[in-house]
């Protein structure tokens, strides 16, 4: 079974997936992270981002691996073309690069087939922003998580803290955060949207458990 979980950044998608994955037995699938790869891939290749024929054979050709561990849903951690970019893709340059290399149409195609093979070989908690609409348009429970800005900087300032990677500056994250936003909610290729059968579930004055609890609930009703 899939759970679709899709939203804007800092939302708790990630944190949520790994939660809602434990408690069901489930394993997770971070989509941004492989968009993330090839956004690092392109600038180690030193690849324009207006350049989608080389975008997408990047995506085509370089091969993205999760490493996992027993008994932790979440993998710990990626490497592209054999190099572990695990912290490497969490940079304030790639937060920047991501946006314009995932809405290249030859990315997303040659993703979104690997993230169709990943997911179809198990249980999974998807995060990302197509999910429900474009990946796995048929997933049982989809959900369109979402927060106030301020709520999802403040958010992601404490990951970027918690993970030594990123910036700790709040008007900073929430300049990018809100800059990314609109980038993915208005390109051409599967922009960001609820699925017309989303739940709709906002965390601005939730607590993660209590979100957590809210998905397994729905998730349990339709297993
Ligand atoms: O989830 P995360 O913030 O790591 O995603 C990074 C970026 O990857 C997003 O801002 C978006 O541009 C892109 N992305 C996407 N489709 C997905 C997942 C992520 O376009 N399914």
């Amino acid at each position: 079974m899939i759970i679709a979980i899709d939203g804007p950044s800092g939302a708790g998608k990630s944190s949520v997936s790994v939660e809602v994955a434990r408690a069901l037995g489930f394993s997770c699938l971070d989509t941004g992270a492989m968009y993330r790869s090839v956004a690092w891939q392109a600038v180690q290749n030193g690849v324009d981002f207006d350049d989608a024929e080389r975008l997408g054979e990047i995506a085509r050709t370089y091969d993205i691996t999760f490493t996992h561990e027993a008994g932790n849903p979440k993998p710990v951690g990626v490497s592209i073309g054999g190099a572990d970019v695990t912290s490497a893709i969490r940079t304030a340059e790639i937060d920047r690069a991501v946006s314009p290399v995932s809405a290249v149409p030859a990315v997303r195609e040659a993703l979104v087939a690997q993230q169709q093979r990943i997911g179809r070989s198990g249980d999974y908690v998807v995060e990302g922003r197509d999910i429900g609409t474009v990946v796995f348009p048929e997933a049982p429970l989809k959900v369109f998580l979402t927060a106030s800005n301020e709520a999802r900087a403040r958010r992601r300032v404490l990951q970027n803290e918690q993970r030594g990677v990123g910036s700790t500056d709040f008007e900073t994250v929430l300049a990018d955060i809100i800059r990314r936003d609109e980038y993915d909610s208005s390109r051409a290729a599967s922009p960001l949207k609820p699925a017309d059968d989303a739940v709709h579930v906002d965390s601005s004055d939730m607590t993660m458990e209590e979100v957590i609890d809210k998905i397994c609930e729905l998730a349990r009703e339709r297993m």
